[in-house]
Protein backbone atom coordinates (compact mmCIF):
# COMPACT_ATOMS: atom_id res chain seq x y z
CA UNK A 1 0.00 0.00 0.00
CA UNK A 2 1.78 2.98 -1.31
CA UNK A 3 0.81 6.07 1.13
CA UNK A 4 1.17 9.75 0.23
CA UNK A 5 1.78 12.03 2.87
CA UNK A 6 -0.71 12.63 5.65
CA UNK A 7 -4.17 13.76 5.88
CA UNK A 8 -4.21 17.49 7.02
CA UNK A 9 -7.67 16.87 9.31
CA UNK A 10 -6.77 13.92 11.20
CA UNK A 11 -3.32 12.93 10.45
CA UNK A 12 -3.21 9.65 9.19
CA UNK A 13 -1.35 8.45 6.04
CA UNK A 14 -3.12 8.72 3.40
CA UNK A 15 -4.01 6.32 0.67
CA UNK A 16 -5.42 5.99 -2.35
CA UNK A 17 -5.92 1.99 -2.30
CA UNK A 18 -9.17 0.78 -0.70
CA UNK A 19 -11.82 3.08 0.10
CA UNK A 20 -13.21 1.21 3.17
CA UNK A 21 -9.70 1.76 4.61
CA UNK A 22 -8.63 4.59 6.94
CA UNK A 23 -6.72 7.54 4.93
CA UNK A 24 -8.28 6.88 1.83
CA UNK A 25 -8.75 9.57 -0.68
CA UNK A 26 -9.10 9.58 -4.30
CA UNK A 27 -6.52 9.84 -6.72
CA UNK A 28 -7.90 12.91 -7.69
CA UNK A 29 -7.84 15.10 -4.29
CA UNK A 30 -3.93 14.33 -4.51
CA UNK A 31 -3.50 17.87 -6.32
CA UNK A 32 -4.95 19.74 -3.58
CA UNK A 33 -2.91 21.70 -1.81
CA UNK A 34 -4.24 20.62 1.26
CA UNK A 35 -4.98 17.30 1.19
CA UNK A 36 -7.69 15.31 3.54
CA UNK A 37 -8.89 12.01 3.63
CA UNK A 38 -12.21 11.11 2.79
CA UNK A 39 -14.13 10.68 6.00
CA UNK A 40 -12.61 14.49 6.85
CA UNK A 41 -13.89 15.66 3.93
CA UNK A 42 -17.36 14.48 4.49
CA UNK A 43 -17.60 15.36 7.95
CA UNK A 44 -15.90 18.90 6.97
CA UNK A 45 -18.61 19.26 4.49
CA UNK A 46 -21.59 17.65 4.70
CA UNK A 47 -22.11 17.01 9.00
CA UNK A 48 -21.92 13.08 7.25
CA UNK A 49 -19.95 10.51 9.54
CA UNK A 50 -18.45 8.14 7.42
CA UNK A 51 -18.10 4.32 9.20
CA UNK A 52 -14.46 3.41 9.12
CA UNK A 53 -12.98 0.25 9.92
CA UNK A 54 -10.05 -0.06 12.01
CA UNK A 55 -7.91 -2.91 12.99
CA UNK A 56 -8.73 -4.67 16.65
CA UNK A 57 -5.19 -3.52 18.18
CA UNK A 58 -5.89 0.56 17.33
CA UNK A 59 -9.43 -0.13 18.53
CA UNK A 60 -8.09 -1.51 21.62
CA UNK A 61 -6.10 0.93 22.08
CA UNK A 62 -9.00 3.71 22.24
CA UNK A 63 -11.55 0.96 24.39
CA UNK A 64 -8.12 1.18 27.03
CA UNK A 65 -8.46 5.01 26.90
CA UNK A 66 -12.20 5.06 27.96
CA UNK A 67 -11.45 2.67 30.86
CA UNK A 68 -9.41 5.24 32.31
CA UNK A 69 -12.27 8.43 31.53
CA UNK A 70 -15.20 9.29 33.80
CA UNK A 71 -17.83 8.63 30.93
CA UNK A 72 -20.86 7.02 30.14
CA UNK A 73 -20.99 4.39 27.36
CA UNK A 74 -23.46 4.11 25.04
CA UNK A 75 -23.01 0.84 22.94
CA UNK A 76 -24.78 0.08 19.89
CA UNK A 77 -26.09 -3.21 18.59
CA UNK A 78 -27.81 -4.23 15.68
CA UNK A 79 -30.99 -6.28 17.01
CA UNK A 80 -31.05 -9.02 13.84
CA UNK A 81 -27.15 -9.73 15.17
CA UNK A 82 -26.83 -9.56 18.63
CA UNK A 83 -23.70 -11.57 18.05
CA UNK A 84 -22.32 -10.12 15.26
CA UNK A 85 -22.78 -6.91 17.07
CA UNK A 86 -20.49 -7.57 20.17
CA UNK A 87 -17.60 -5.73 21.04
CA UNK A 88 -15.50 -8.54 22.70
CA UNK A 89 -13.62 -6.68 25.76
CA UNK A 90 -15.62 -4.08 26.41
CA UNK A 91 -16.80 -4.83 30.06
CA UNK A 92 -13.00 -5.38 30.82
CA UNK A 93 -12.16 -1.71 29.13
CA UNK A 94 -14.91 0.18 30.18
CA UNK A 95 -14.07 -0.25 34.02
CA UNK A 96 -16.52 1.41 36.77
CA UNK A 97 -18.57 3.70 34.04
CA UNK A 98 -22.26 3.07 33.17
CA UNK A 99 -22.83 1.64 29.90
CA UNK A 100 -26.48 2.13 27.93
CA UNK A 101 -26.83 -0.15 25.48
CA UNK A 102 -28.91 0.61 22.30
CA UNK A 103 -30.57 -1.38 19.93
CA UNK A 104 -30.95 -0.20 16.51
CA UNK A 105 -32.86 -1.25 13.61
CA UNK A 106 -36.30 -1.87 15.61
CA UNK A 107 -38.25 -0.79 12.61
CA UNK A 108 -37.68 -3.62 11.28
CA UNK A 109 -39.40 -5.93 13.62
CA UNK A 110 -43.08 -7.60 13.50
CA UNK A 111 -45.75 -5.06 13.87
CA UNK A 112 -46.86 -7.56 17.13
CA UNK A 113 -43.79 -7.81 18.91
CA UNK A 114 -43.56 -7.44 22.53
CA UNK A 115 -40.34 -4.93 23.00
CA UNK A 116 -39.97 -5.85 26.54
CA UNK A 117 -39.17 -9.03 25.77
CA UNK A 118 -36.68 -7.69 23.44
CA UNK A 119 -35.26 -5.82 26.31
CA UNK A 120 -35.54 -8.55 28.93
CA UNK A 121 -33.82 -10.62 26.43
CA UNK A 122 -30.76 -8.31 24.93
CA UNK A 123 -30.24 -7.79 28.96
CA UNK A 124 -30.13 -11.16 29.32
CA UNK A 125 -27.12 -11.52 26.46
CA UNK A 126 -25.50 -8.89 27.52
CA UNK A 127 -25.07 -10.18 31.38
CA UNK A 128 -24.39 -13.53 29.77
CA UNK A 129 -21.28 -11.45 28.21
CA UNK A 130 -20.02 -9.77 31.82
CA UNK A 131 -21.92 -6.45 30.48
CA UNK A 132 -24.51 -5.03 32.90
CA UNK A 133 -26.14 -2.00 30.84
CA UNK A 134 -27.97 0.49 33.28
CA UNK A 135 -30.52 0.64 30.78
CA UNK A 136 -31.83 -0.52 27.17
CA UNK A 137 -33.42 1.70 24.30
CA UNK A 138 -34.58 0.41 20.84
CA UNK A 139 -34.41 2.80 18.32
CA UNK A 140 -34.66 3.27 14.76
CA UNK A 141 -31.41 5.14 13.29
CA UNK A 142 -32.79 5.35 9.81
CA UNK A 143 -36.36 5.95 10.63
CA UNK A 144 -35.73 8.56 13.38
CA UNK A 145 -37.62 6.11 15.94
CA UNK A 146 -36.65 6.95 19.66
CA UNK A 147 -33.75 9.03 19.28
CA UNK A 148 -35.52 11.85 21.36
CA UNK A 149 -35.86 9.06 24.14
CA UNK A 150 -32.34 7.49 23.43
CA UNK A 151 -31.07 11.65 23.94
CA UNK A 152 -33.14 11.82 27.33
CA UNK A 153 -31.61 8.80 28.91
CA UNK A 154 -28.42 9.95 27.36
CA UNK A 155 -29.00 13.30 29.23
CA UNK A 156 -29.81 11.45 32.80
CA UNK A 157 -27.05 8.87 32.58
CA UNK A 158 -24.01 10.88 31.84
CA UNK A 159 -24.72 12.86 34.64
CA UNK A 160 -22.14 15.72 33.86
CA UNK A 161 -19.67 12.96 32.03
CA UNK A 162 -18.57 12.94 28.86
CA UNK A 163 -20.21 10.28 26.64
CA UNK A 164 -18.37 7.93 24.12
CA UNK A 165 -20.51 5.66 21.50
CA UNK A 166 -19.07 2.54 20.47
CA UNK A 167 -20.17 -0.67 18.50
CA UNK A 168 -19.18 -2.60 15.39
CA UNK A 169 -18.90 -1.68 11.77
CA UNK A 170 -22.69 -2.33 10.02
CA UNK A 171 -25.08 -1.85 13.61
CA UNK A 172 -25.85 1.74 12.36
CA UNK A 173 -24.16 3.51 14.43
CA UNK A 174 -22.75 5.90 11.66
CA UNK A 175 -26.69 6.67 10.88
CA UNK A 176 -27.49 7.08 14.15
CA UNK A 177 -25.09 9.96 14.85
CA UNK A 178 -26.24 11.38 12.11
CA UNK A 179 -29.34 11.42 12.74
CA UNK A 180 -28.69 12.96 15.60
CA UNK A 181 -27.00 15.95 14.23
CA UNK A 182 -29.40 16.18 11.76
CA UNK A 183 -32.34 16.44 13.57
CA UNK A 184 -31.36 17.86 16.52
CA UNK A 185 -30.05 21.39 15.95
CA UNK A 186 -27.64 23.19 18.46
CA UNK A 187 -30.47 24.50 20.48
CA UNK A 188 -32.07 21.14 21.23
CA UNK A 189 -29.18 19.18 21.89
CA UNK A 190 -26.99 21.81 23.26
CA UNK A 191 -24.45 20.64 20.41
CA UNK A 192 -22.52 24.00 19.63
CA UNK A 193 -22.48 25.43 16.61
CA UNK A 194 -19.43 24.03 15.49
CA UNK A 195 -19.90 20.70 16.38
CA UNK A 196 -16.60 19.08 14.89
CA UNK A 197 -13.75 21.51 16.16
CA UNK A 198 -11.00 18.32 17.13
CA UNK A 199 -11.87 15.86 14.86
CA UNK A 200 -9.46 13.32 14.53
CA UNK A 201 -9.82 9.51 13.54
CA UNK A 202 -9.89 8.17 16.30
CA UNK A 203 -12.33 9.81 17.87
CA UNK A 204 -15.26 12.07 16.54
CA UNK A 205 -16.93 15.23 18.95
CA UNK A 206 -19.46 16.51 19.43
CA UNK A 207 -19.38 19.37 21.96
CA UNK A 208 -22.08 19.84 24.75
CA UNK A 209 -23.07 22.71 26.49
CA UNK A 210 -21.96 21.73 30.04
CA UNK A 211 -17.98 21.32 28.33
CA UNK A 212 -18.41 17.92 27.86
CA UNK A 213 -18.55 16.09 24.62
CA UNK A 214 -20.29 12.86 22.70
CA UNK A 215 -17.22 11.27 21.24
CA UNK A 216 -18.29 9.35 18.09
CA UNK A 217 -15.47 5.92 17.78
CA UNK A 218 -14.89 3.78 14.49
CA UNK A 219 -16.36 0.62 14.28
CA UNK A 220 -14.29 -2.44 14.61
CA UNK A 221 -14.97 -5.27 12.60
CA UNK A 222 -16.44 -8.93 14.17
CA UNK A 223 -15.54 -11.42 12.14
CA UNK A 224 -18.66 -13.33 13.52
CA UNK A 225 -20.59 -11.30 11.69
CA UNK A 226 -22.71 -13.39 8.87
CA UNK A 227 -21.47 -10.30 6.26
CA UNK A 228 -18.09 -10.96 6.54
CA UNK A 229 -18.63 -14.70 4.96
CA UNK A 230 -20.86 -13.67 2.08
CA UNK A 231 -20.49 -11.06 -0.80
CA UNK A 232 -21.96 -7.07 0.05
CA UNK A 233 -24.36 -7.99 -2.74
CA UNK A 234 -25.40 -11.20 -1.06
CA UNK A 235 -25.71 -9.44 2.00
CA UNK A 236 -28.18 -6.97 0.84
CA UNK A 237 -30.06 -9.89 -0.32
CA UNK A 238 -30.41 -11.35 3.50
CA UNK A 239 -30.69 -7.90 5.23
CA UNK A 240 -34.38 -6.90 5.97
CA UNK A 241 -34.77 -3.83 4.02
CA UNK A 242 -38.44 -3.61 5.57
CA UNK A 243 -40.81 -4.40 8.64
CA UNK A 244 -40.47 -8.72 8.72
CA UNK A 245 -43.54 -10.56 7.60
CA UNK A 246 -43.60 -13.48 9.15
CA UNK A 247 -44.09 -17.36 7.19
CA UNK A 248 -45.77 -20.14 8.39
CA UNK A 249 -44.60 -23.86 7.87
CA UNK A 250 -46.58 -26.30 9.26
CA UNK A 251 -43.95 -29.22 9.05
CA UNK A 252 -43.86 -32.79 10.28
CA UNK A 253 -40.85 -34.81 11.77
CA UNK A 254 -38.81 -35.38 8.66
CA UNK A 255 -39.18 -32.02 6.71
CA UNK A 256 -36.06 -29.23 6.48
CA UNK A 257 -36.69 -25.97 5.41
CA UNK A 258 -33.63 -23.99 3.79
CA UNK A 259 -33.33 -20.33 4.60
CA UNK A 260 -31.59 -19.42 1.47
CA UNK A 261 -28.38 -21.27 1.34
CA UNK A 262 -27.10 -19.93 4.73
CA UNK A 263 -28.66 -22.15 7.22
CA UNK A 264 -31.32 -25.11 7.23
CA UNK A 265 -33.36 -26.40 9.61
CA UNK A 266 -34.32 -29.88 10.47
CA UNK A 267 -37.19 -30.65 12.46
CA UNK A 268 -36.40 -34.12 13.69
CA UNK A 269 -38.85 -35.12 16.46
CA UNK A 270 -42.22 -34.10 17.24
CA UNK A 271 -46.27 -33.41 16.24
CA UNK A 272 -46.69 -32.06 13.20
CA UNK A 273 -46.80 -27.96 14.29
CA UNK A 274 -46.23 -25.04 12.66
CA UNK A 275 -42.72 -23.02 12.04
CA UNK A 276 -43.06 -19.48 11.57
CA UNK A 277 -39.73 -18.10 10.17
CA UNK A 278 -38.90 -14.15 10.15
CA UNK A 279 -35.96 -13.05 7.65
CA UNK A 280 -35.84 -10.97 4.92
CA UNK A 281 -39.15 -10.68 3.07
CA UNK A 282 -37.68 -11.77 -0.09
CA UNK A 283 -35.08 -14.83 1.02
CA UNK A 284 -35.85 -17.79 -0.61
CA UNK A 285 -37.02 -20.73 1.79
CA UNK A 286 -36.91 -24.08 0.30
CA UNK A 287 -38.60 -27.05 2.39
CA UNK A 288 -37.69 -31.08 1.59
CA UNK A 289 -37.64 -33.91 3.32
CA UNK A 290 -35.05 -34.36 5.98
CA UNK A 291 -33.44 -37.64 4.58
CA UNK A 292 -33.50 -35.85 1.17
CA UNK A 293 -31.71 -32.48 2.63
CA UNK A 294 -27.47 -33.39 2.41
CA UNK A 295 -28.37 -34.40 -1.15
CA UNK A 296 -30.20 -31.37 -1.75
CA UNK A 297 -27.84 -29.16 -0.24
CA UNK A 298 -24.93 -30.68 -1.92
CA UNK A 299 -26.27 -30.55 -5.76
CA UNK A 300 -27.89 -26.87 -5.38
CA UNK A 301 -25.66 -25.01 -2.74
CA UNK A 302 -25.71 -21.54 -4.35
CA UNK A 303 -27.37 -21.94 -7.18
CA UNK A 304 -31.50 -23.14 -6.18
CA UNK A 305 -30.26 -22.26 -2.41
CA UNK A 306 -29.08 -18.46 -2.39
CA UNK A 307 -27.72 -16.79 -0.55
CA UNK A 308 -24.41 -16.94 -1.47
CA UNK A 309 -24.49 -16.53 -5.34
CA UNK A 310 -23.10 -19.39 -7.37
CA UNK A 311 -21.31 -22.03 -6.27
CA UNK A 312 -18.01 -20.51 -5.77
CA UNK A 313 -19.36 -18.47 -3.05
CA UNK A 314 -21.07 -21.31 -1.97
CA UNK A 315 -17.68 -23.22 -1.31
CA UNK A 316 -16.00 -20.26 0.31
CA UNK A 317 -18.70 -20.11 3.25
CA UNK A 318 -17.16 -21.42 5.99
CA UNK A 319 -18.29 -25.12 7.24
CA UNK A 320 -21.64 -25.99 8.72
CA UNK A 321 -21.81 -27.33 11.83
CA UNK A 322 -25.30 -28.39 13.84
CA UNK A 323 -26.93 -26.68 16.74
CA UNK A 324 -29.51 -29.06 18.46
CA UNK A 325 -32.99 -27.53 20.29
CA UNK A 326 -34.92 -29.18 22.39
CA UNK A 327 -38.11 -27.51 22.60
CA UNK A 328 -40.39 -27.90 25.65
CA UNK A 329 -44.06 -28.04 25.84
CA UNK A 330 -44.85 -24.62 27.67
CA UNK A 331 -47.40 -21.67 27.21
CA UNK A 332 -44.23 -19.18 26.20
CA UNK A 333 -43.02 -19.76 22.54
CA UNK A 334 -39.25 -20.18 21.68
CA UNK A 335 -37.41 -18.36 19.26
CA UNK A 336 -34.44 -20.12 17.67
CA UNK A 337 -31.96 -17.11 16.72
CA UNK A 338 -29.76 -17.50 13.76
CA UNK A 339 -27.43 -14.09 14.53
CA UNK A 340 -27.71 -11.77 11.30
CA UNK A 341 -30.44 -13.72 9.18
CA UNK A 342 -33.49 -13.92 11.67
CA UNK A 343 -35.40 -15.99 13.82
CA UNK A 344 -37.98 -19.09 13.79
CA UNK A 345 -40.25 -19.39 16.22
CA UNK A 346 -42.36 -22.68 18.29
CA UNK A 347 -45.74 -22.34 19.85
CA UNK A 348 -44.51 -24.98 22.16
CA UNK A 349 -47.99 -26.19 21.80
CA UNK A 350 -45.95 -29.48 21.35
CA UNK A 351 -42.68 -30.29 21.84
CA UNK A 352 -39.71 -30.30 19.09
CA UNK A 353 -36.55 -31.70 18.11
CA UNK A 354 -34.86 -29.24 15.90
CA UNK A 355 -31.48 -29.19 14.26
CA UNK A 356 -30.30 -26.12 12.29
CA UNK A 357 -27.16 -25.96 10.55
CA UNK A 358 -25.30 -22.50 10.03
CA UNK A 359 -21.87 -21.64 8.83
CA UNK A 360 -19.39 -21.90 11.52
CA UNK A 361 -19.04 -18.98 13.17
CA UNK A 362 -23.15 -17.35 13.23
CA UNK A 363 -24.22 -17.91 16.29
CA UNK A 364 -27.49 -19.94 16.55
CA UNK A 365 -29.15 -19.85 20.44
CA UNK A 366 -32.77 -20.25 21.91
CA UNK A 367 -34.70 -17.45 23.65
CA UNK A 368 -38.11 -16.90 24.79
CA UNK A 369 -40.46 -16.05 21.98
CA UNK A 370 -40.71 -12.09 21.41
CA UNK A 371 -44.41 -12.74 20.14
P1 LIG B 1 -22.08 1.60 10.98
O1 LIG B 1 -21.05 0.79 10.26
O2 LIG B 1 -22.40 1.03 12.31
O3 LIG B 1 -21.77 3.04 11.05
O4 LIG B 1 -23.44 1.38 10.15
P2 LIG B 1 -24.20 2.29 9.08
O5 LIG B 1 -24.77 3.49 9.75
O6 LIG B 1 -23.33 2.49 7.91
O7 LIG B 1 -25.42 1.30 8.72
C1 LIG B 1 -25.22 -0.02 8.28
C2 LIG B 1 -26.42 -0.48 7.48
O8 LIG B 1 -27.57 -0.58 8.32
C3 LIG B 1 -26.81 0.47 6.37
O9 LIG B 1 -27.22 -0.28 5.27
C4 LIG B 1 -27.97 1.26 6.96
O10 LIG B 1 -28.84 1.72 5.96
C5 LIG B 1 -28.62 0.23 7.83
N1 LIG B 1 -29.32 0.83 8.97
C6 LIG B 1 -28.81 1.71 9.86
N2 LIG B 1 -29.73 2.03 10.79
C7 LIG B 1 -30.85 1.34 10.47
C8 LIG B 1 -32.17 1.25 11.06
O11 LIG B 1 -32.51 1.88 12.07
N3 LIG B 1 -33.05 0.42 10.44
C9 LIG B 1 -32.74 -0.28 9.33
N4 LIG B 1 -33.67 -1.04 8.78
N5 LIG B 1 -31.51 -0.23 8.77
C10 LIG B 1 -30.59 0.57 9.32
Amino acid sequence: EQTIGTCAGCGIAIQTEDAKKPGYAPESALGRKVVICQRCYRIKHYNEVAPVAMGDDDFLKILDGIGSTESLVVMVVDIFDFQGSWLRGLPRFVGKNPILLVGNKVDLLPRNINLNRVRNWMQHEAKERGLRPEDIVLISAQKGQHIDELLKRIGELRKGRDVYIVGVTNVGKSTMINRILHDYGAAELMITTSPFPGTTLDKIEIPLEDGRSIYDTPGIINRDQIGHMISPADLRKITPKSRINSKVYQLEDGQSLFLGGLARIDFVRGPKQPFVIYVDNDLYIHRTKLEKADEVQQKHHGTLLVPPTGEEAAKALPPFVKHSFKVKQSQFSTDIVISGLGWVTLQGRYEANVVVHAPKGVSVGMRRGLI
